[in-house]
């Protein structure tokens, strides 16, 4: 059956990195692909065309797409409106609606591009990570929350960690498939030792281990896990967490490339739909200038194909495309090093597109 994918560039960046990935649908389209493509707004482009940033229409496209390929959303133009209606409400509103509860982050970083980590080649040429947060749970959610006044005058503030049982399953099961389709080692980060919450999510994350044999299952406190991901980030494949702990986990290991332009994500539901996007912004200090990095919008489209449309093979045909347009010295200026050439982001694109046929 053919597949449906929503496109929502977005705004600033958005648009020039997503018509790259367009260009590399419609070619693997030629190659058999079977996918649909619908297009629509979200963000500012969303709320200038009708005064909202997710418009009824792109949710209930959402909601019948199998999988959503996001650009980037935001920009000084809409940051004096009020917060109801900010670009970002598009995003949170799209996540929540479709109950993306799992959000993926990988880290790789190609061997090409080893010198722009701050850490030492060795340690991180070839890294090839997935941290799996909780994105709709924990602390950032949980009630009773606020700040309230004591007997004694003095005020506190307070917030809820609350996760049912449920709510770590779920999480469990799309860490564990995500697992199977790796190296089939998973990470679960707790503080087990200090918060009977996540001693709960410890015990869970066992038991829903019983229905994964395959998978080898392991803990760390997060204190070592933020400590590890330095020292020797290649010993993990896939890390899950907490909201809040994947919250910062996720950033550290995103800096163990050194390059945003680089990173894709997803956020998938229970049933493995998924929206898919880079994880940089729409980067207005670059934007209209033809200079901005396709490759995390390319490389999201890879994800898309490996967790949502069950195409692993089209996956890694992009990223070895990818693999070897890096190794032919093209870079965007924000990957740029002496001795390669500077490319745009359409003469990426184009390069990666004209890759896909080279073995
Ligand atoms: P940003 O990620 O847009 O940019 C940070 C820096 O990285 C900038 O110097 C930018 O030029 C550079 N950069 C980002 N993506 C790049 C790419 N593909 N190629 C080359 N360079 C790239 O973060 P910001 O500047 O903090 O935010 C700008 C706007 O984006 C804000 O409105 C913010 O709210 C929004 N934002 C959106 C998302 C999202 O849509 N998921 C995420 C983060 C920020």
């Amino acid at each position: 059956m053919t597949d449906k994918i929503l496109i929502l560039p977005g705004d600033g960046i958005g648009v020039e990195i997503m018509a790259e990935a367009v260009k590399l649908i419609e070619r693997l389209k030629a190659d058999g692909l079977d996918v649909e493509l619908e297009h629509a707004l979200v963000g500012g482009a969303a709320y200038d065309a009708c005064g909202k940033p997710l418009p009824d229409d792109t949710l209930t496209l959402a909601r019948q797409a199998d999988a959503i390929l996001l650009g980037a959303v935001g920009g000084p133009k809409w940051e004096p409106l009020d917060i109801s209606v900010r670009p970002e409400k598009g995003l949170l509103g799209l996540r929540a609606e479709l109950e993306l509860f799992a959000n993926l982050r990988p880290a790789m970083l190609y061997r090409q591009l080893a010198s722009a980590s701050a850490l030492r080649p060795e340690i991180v040429a070839g890294l090839d990570i997935v941290i799996v947060r909780e994105l709709t749970g924990g602390i950032y959610f949980g009630q009773p929350r606020g700040v309230r006044t004591r007997e004694d005058g003095q005020r506190e503030g307070f917030n809820t960690l609350v996760y049912s049982e449920s709510d770590i399953e779920r999480v469990a099961r799309a860490a564990y498939d995500i697992a199977m389709k790796r190296d089939r080692r998973l990470c679960s980060v707790d503080k087990a030792n200090v918060l009977e919450c996540t001693e709960l999510w410890r015990e869970v994350m066992i038991r829903v281990g019983r229905d994964y044999p395959q998978v080898a299952l392991s803990h760390m406190y997060v204190d070592n896990a933020a400590m590890q991901l330095v020292r020797d980030p290649k010993q993990f494949d896939v890390i899950v967490t907490t909201n809040m702990f994947g919250d910062i986990l996720s950033d550290e290991a995103a800096m163990l490339t050194g390059s945003i332009g680089m990173l894709p994500s997803a956020s998938l539901d229970a049933n493995g739909k998924g929206m898919y996007e880079p994880i940089h912004g729409s980067a207005p200090d670059i934007s209209g200038q033809g200079v901005a990095n396709p490759l995390a919008t390319i490389l999201s489209v890879a994800m898309m194909l490996r967790y949502s449309l069950a195409q692993a093979d089209m996956a890694e045909r992009i990223e070895s495309a990818v693999g070897r347009v890096l190794d032919q010295g093209l870079r965007t200026p924000d990957i740029f090093t002496d001795g390669c050439r500077k490319v745009g982001t359409a003469e990426m694109g184009d390069a990666v597109v004209a890759a896909l046929g080279e073995k």
